[in-house]
C-alpha cells in the first residue's frame, strides 16, 4: 500500500487552530520561528538524504505552535489526560494527523530548576566541557540546548515513515534530538530514559548504519523492515520489551 502524501496546510485551519492554543505572544513566535527554522535547516543537512518526504521549508516553521503544558491538556488531547492523573509534564506532542507540532518551550525557571537538580561533579564536567561561563549562562544554554533537543525530535516525528512500531520511532526520535543537541554542545545533561532510549538507537545504527536511517523516513519498503525485523528477531524484541519497560510515549 502507498504512504499517504504529507497534508497540505490549510491556512484557515491553522489560524483557528492557533486562535484556539497558541500561547505564546508575537514576539515569542518570531523567535519561535527562527529556532524551528535552525534546527530544520541542520537537520536536513545532516539527515535529509534519509527522507521520504521532506517537509517544505517554507511550511516547517508553521507545523510548530508554541503553547503551553494547560492548554495542551485541555484542548488538544483531553481525553488522553482524562483517563487518568497526569503522570508528567508534556513538553511537546507531534499530532500525527494534521502534522502538526504542540510544543511548550522551556521556561527560564524550568531550566535552572534542570541544572541545580544535577549533582556538582556532573555540573562541573558539563559546565567545563562546554565553556558556560557560570551558572546563568549555563542555564541560558541549557535551555537553548532542551529546545534544540525537543523541536528535532519533533521533526523527527513529522518525517517519519509513521507505519513502522512505536519503540522504532521513539527510540530514532531520542536519538536525532540528542544528535541535533551534541551539534552545539560537547557534553549533555540527559535523564537516564533519554539516554537509554537514544543509546539504543545508536547501536542500531552502529550495527546496520544508514539503512536504519533509511527505515526511519521511509525511503524503504515497509517489506523491508519486515524483513529486518524478521532477520534480527531477538534484537528487535529485545528493543521493543525495553521500550515497554521505560513507559516512554
Ligand atoms: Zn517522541
Amino acid at each position: 500500500m502507498k504512504r499517504e502524501g504529507m497534508p497540505p496546510l490549510d491556512p484557515e485551519m491553522r489560524d483557528a487552530l492557533r486562535l484556539e492554543v497558541q500561547t505564546s505572544s508575537p514576539k515569542e513566535r518570531e523567535a519561535y520561528e527562527r529556532e524551528v527554522e535552525g534546527v530544520y535547516h541542520d537537520f536536513l543537512a545532516k539527515w535529509g538524504e534519509f527522507v521520504k518526504e521532506p517537509i517544505p521549508k517554507q511550511e516547517i516553521a508553521n507545523r510548530f505552535i508554541g503553547t503551553d503544558d494547560e492548554t495542551l491538556q485541555q484542548h488538544i488531547y483531553p481525553d488522553w489526560f482524562r483517563a487518568g492523573d497526569r503522570v508528567q509534564a508534556m513538553h511537546a506532542m507531534t499530532d500525527m494527523v494534521r502534522k502538526t507540532v504542540f510544543m511548550e518551550r522551556m521556561t527560564q525557571e524550568e531550566a535552572a530548576e534542570l541544572w541545580h537538580s544535577a549533582r556538582e561533579d556532573v555540573r562541573e564536567r558539563v559546565r567545563e566541557a562546554n565553556g558556560y561561563a557560570d551558572d546563568a549562562d549555563a542555564v541560558r544554554r541549557l535551555r537553548e540546548s532542551t529546545d534544540r533537543n525537543t523541536i528535532a525530535h519533533e521533526i523527527a516525528h513529522l518525517m517519519q515513515d509513521n507505519t513502522l512500531p512505536h519503540w522504532f520511532m521513539e527510540m530514532g526520535a531520542r536519538w536525532y534530538g540528542r544528535q541535533a543537541e551534541f551539534m552545539k554542545a560537547e557534553h549533555l545533561l540527559e535523564g537516564s530514559i533519554q539516554r537509554t532510549l537514544a543509546d539504543h538507537y545508536d547501536a542500531l545504527l552502529d550495527e546496520h548504519g544508514d539503512l536504519v536511517h533509511r527505515m526511519y523516513f521511509g525511503s524503504k519498503s515497509k517489506r523491508t523492515f519486515k524483513r529486518f525485523e524478521k532477520k534480527f528477531a531477538a534484537e528487535c524484541k529485545a528493543l521493543s520489551d525495553a521500550f515497554s519497560e521505560l513507559g516512554s510515549a
